[in-house]
């Protein structure tokens, strides 16, 4: 039987910790930390993520600010906006939620977030930090995963660890964190061979595909840890992961639920860099 890492409770735990800091930040500077938060056009997954990031600001005590714009917004538009939150002083984070409409270039909006307010860690500045181990932010869902794994008393050093999936926002990042922290680290895809033996070779395994319930528990190893990071909708409607809790969860260890495994950790490594964010701007 796996023991399941609460990802509500860490989560929980950390945004005490960010509030108190907040607290702390607010009296002896005399302003709040600044979340600015883009979303353009009516996407229903995107409005729900914009909700809770406010949500989760009024929370920790952070100062925020919220621009719903109309899926018509033009490039040079959305441009203005954001070079107003750059030159903006109560305002440390800014996150323009994606995906974009396809008219709009979501590369010229990374690239036009001033890297100190790039809160999701998108620019190319900030990714060449992380490559270098010398961050500012941390990206959010893989930084997220390091703390669950850390709070629950794992240590990535001298460990196989295998991360399925190579996204820039997730399968990537998460690697090269893993790495830093002395795991040797296997990174797989979609043209990836044997795939089910490569997972079987993991002390740690981090599934960041989106599909659902594709990991099943003959390609899992006795005793390996397992983090779920999928986010996939069954036709019912309920949230599973990529991982096949049912199967996996007798072999592993460790395993995150879906929900409340790795996604309650994304915003609140989301509060951990506007933190971070407001203070690199008081040094
Ligand atoms: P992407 O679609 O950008 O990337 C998926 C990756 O999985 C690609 O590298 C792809 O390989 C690989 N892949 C797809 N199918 C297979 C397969 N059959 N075998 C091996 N590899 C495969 O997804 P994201 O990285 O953005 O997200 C991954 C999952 O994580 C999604 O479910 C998403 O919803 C979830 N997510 C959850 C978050 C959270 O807060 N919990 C935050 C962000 C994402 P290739 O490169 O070869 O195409």
């Amino acid at each position: 039987m796996a023991k399941i890492i609460d990802g509500k409770a860490i989560s929980a735990e950390i945004r005490n910790e960010i509030k108190q800091q907040a607290a702390e930040f607010e009296s002896k500077y005399g302003f709040r930390p600044g979340l600015a938060v883009i979303i353009v056009g009516d996407d229903a997954a995107s409005q729900v993520y914009v909700r809770n990031k406010r949500r989760a600001c009024e929370e920790v005590g952070f100062y925020s600010e919220a621009y719903e714009l109309p899926a018509s917004t033009t490039q040079e538009e959305l441009n203005a906006l954001v070079d107003k939150l750059n030159a903006s002083d109560k305002i440390h984070g800014i996150l323009c939620q994606l995906p974009l409409p396809r008219h709009l270039d979501e590369n010229e909006v990374i690239l036009r977030i001033a890297p100190h307010k790039d809160v999701d860690a998108f620019h190319p500045y900030n990714v060449g930090k992380i490559m270098i181990g010398d961050y500012s932010f941390l990206p959010c869902t893989p930084a997220g995963v390091m703390a669950l794994l850390e709070r629950s008393g794992i240590d990535v050093c001298g460990k196989e660890c295998v991360v399925v999936g190579r996204s820039n926002i997730v399968g990537k990042p998460q690697a090269m964190l893993l790495l830093h922290k002395s795991g040797t680290v296997t990174v797989c895809h979609s043209k990836t061979k044997n795939l089910s033996e490569v997972c079987r070779r993991a002390d740690i395994l981090v599934a960041a595909i989106g599909k659902a319930d594709f990991f099943t528990g003959d390609m899992v190893k006795d005793g390996a840890v397992v983090i779920d990071v999928g986010m996939n909708r069954r036709p019912d409607g309920k949230l599973t992961g990529d991982v096949d809790f049912a199967s996996v969860e007798p072999k592993a260890s460790y395993i995150t639920p879906v929900p409340g495994g790795v996604g309650p950790m994304t915003i609140t490594m989301l509060m951990q860099n506007t933190l971070t964010a407001a203070k690199n701007s008081v040094k």
